[in-house]
């Protein structure tokens, strides 16, 4: 009986162990789970077929706009990559203007001419690419307005379907929420007419997604975090499942809201 005691002991001790290793299974299946459940999708979104070209704003010596350290061509490119695998999942053709922290100009010098190389790079892939839609990626700053957070999607009326895009990615930015410490965020914004380069002169349909602002508080924290980055991507996703299922149907009228919706209300921080 005596030698049996530490052996029993022993048993005891495992079975807390496995008590508490199974609960911790358990807390962490039950967790993805629920990310799985909130991020779904079916595979089957109807787009397979589509290409669409995923653009990330700026790169390499061209860091966008930034709060410290934080610059915006890294978040327009982590949201980019995790657009670009959903996509590709769901059977979708990718193309992406770039990959990583590049500038898509071939001079090192930070000047304008630099600058429109790269808008023009960015415009070539999107016109040589026989794409269905492009999609160009950023992330805003309002000095004179911190309070204004959330995304807005930009469009030009260079190709009749761009403001119906535009109202369709924004319905979805303002109905999906992001859970975050108790709260509930989403973004409460009509979509902008912007008259920018890339806008201008893709031959495809196709919007700029301002996916929040630097200067907000609130934006600035949500947008370092890598579930809300996931959750932009998931965002983009649904929208582009949206658009397409738009396209079969006929088109969708647009309440004309000319009395708020007005160009450059809220601008990008761009002078593109
Ligand atoms: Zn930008």
């Amino acid at each position: 009986m005596k030698k049996n005691k530490p052996s029993v002991k022993i048993l005891i001790l495992s079975k807390k162990l496995a008590i508490m290793l199974l609960s911790a299974m358990i807390l962490m299946l039950s967790w993805s789970a629920a990310l799985v459940v909130r991020y779904a999708y079916t595979g089957k979104d109807g787009l397979d077929g589509k290409t669409i070209v995923i653009d990330p704003g700026h790169g390499g010596v061209d860091g966008g706009t930034g709060f410290g350290k934080i610059l915006e061509k890294d978040i327009n490119l982590d949201v980019s990559l995790k657009l670009r695998d959903l996509l590709e999942k769901s059977g979708a053709k990718v193309i992406m203007t770039r990959v990583e922290d590049v500038e898509l100009g071939k001079s090192e010098r930070i000047d304008r001419s630099r600058y429109m190389r790269d808008l023009n790079f960015r415009v070539d892939t999107i016109n040589n690419s026989s794409a269905d839609i492009f999609i160009s990626i950023h992330t805003n700053s309002n000095i004179n307005n911190p309070s204004t957070r959330g995304a807005i999607a930009f469009y030009c009326n260079s190709n009749p379907r761009n403001r119906e895009m535009a109202y369709i990615f924004q319905n979805v930015f303002n109905t999906l929420e992001f859970d975050f410490q108790g709260n509930k965020y989403k973004s409460h914004h009509i979509p902008q007419k912007g008259n920018y380069y890339i806008l201008r002169n893709a031959k495809v349909p196709g919007i700029i997604i301002e996916t929040g602002f630097l200067t907000n508080r609130v934006d600035r924290l949500l947008l370092q975090r890598d579930d809300y980055k996931t959750y932009l991507s998931y965002v983009l996703y649904r929208s582009i499942v949206d658009y397409f299922a738009s396209s079969d149907k006929p088109h969708m009228e647009i309440e004309d809201r000319a009395e708020i919706e007005e160009e450059n209300l809220i601008k990008m921080h761009e002078d593109t």
